[in-house]
């Protein structure tokens, strides 16, 4: 993979997996080595090669707290600037508008690796920047209904609410099982009640997808919904 791969290549790549993705959320099959032979023919690389940066892709899912494509294991070994444009050609594929989360963590992730001579000066006047982010309308019935379910106990961990809202109710935050972005549905069938824990555990934890199977076995309201 030493030459340098073009902007339309990438695309072509993102595309091929934004499209897998969007069966996967939907149930529906797909073989992904029929992408790969689709590139390989118009681009020249090997299967191999696109697989590998299908992985590279599934990182920048990741990076984002998204779910990536089952059986293409994120790979964290990509340059800052090809996360920049994976994302870039992620938000344009999908048609949402760019939030660049997966290009913060993975600076973040580089920054980590080395110890820096001194701490970080930061900014005393930080600039403010404009974004625009795509946004669901969500139900509010649908909220109610799954925290008066919950009764105040987390529905992952069986815990009650770490703390009480200054109104005094137990404080549990409602997630989607199945991401709206990802075609999930703002449905009870989709929606649990987490303690902010493991809210972040199904988000960023390396073992989300067990969460979740739990999640489906246990509650039985989510079987079968949102997908
Ligand atoms: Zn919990
Ligand atoms: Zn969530």
């Amino acid at each position: 993979m030493s030459e340098n791969w073009s902007e339309e290549e990438l695309r072509a790549s993102v595309e091929a997996y934004v499209d897998m993705h969007r069966k996967e959320a939907k149930g529906e099959p797909f073989i992904k080595k029929n992408y790969y032979a689709q590139l390989s023919e118009k681009f020249g690389r090997t299967a191999k090669s696109y697989e590998y940066r299908m992985q590279n892709i599934s990182y920048v899912y990741s990076l984002q707290g998204r779910r990536w494509v089952n059986g293409l294991k994120p790979a964290r070994n990509v340059g800052a600037n090809v996360i920049q444009v994976l994302e870039r050609l992620i938000s344009e594929t999908e048609g949402q508008k760019l939030t660049a989360s997966a290009e913060f963590a993975a600076v973040v992730e580089k920054l980590k690796k080395v110890t820096p001579k001194a701490p970080p000066v930061g900014n005393i006047k930080p600039a403010n920047v404009q974004t625009t982010v795509t946004e669901y309308a969500r139900d509010p019935a649908v909220v109610a209904w799954v925290l008066s379910e919950a009764e105040g106990i987390c529905e992952c961990c069986d815990n009650p609410a770490p703390f009480k809202r200054e109104d005094g109710s137990p404080f549990l935050e409602v997630h989607h099982v199945l991401r709206l972005a990802d075609g999930g549905e703002d449905t009870i069938k989709n929606a649990v009640a987490l303690c902010p824990n493991c809210h972040r555990e199904l988000h960023y934890g390396a073992e989300k997808r067990e969460l979740v199977t739990r999640l489906r076995s246990k509650i039985s309201r989510l079987r079968n919904g949102g997908r």
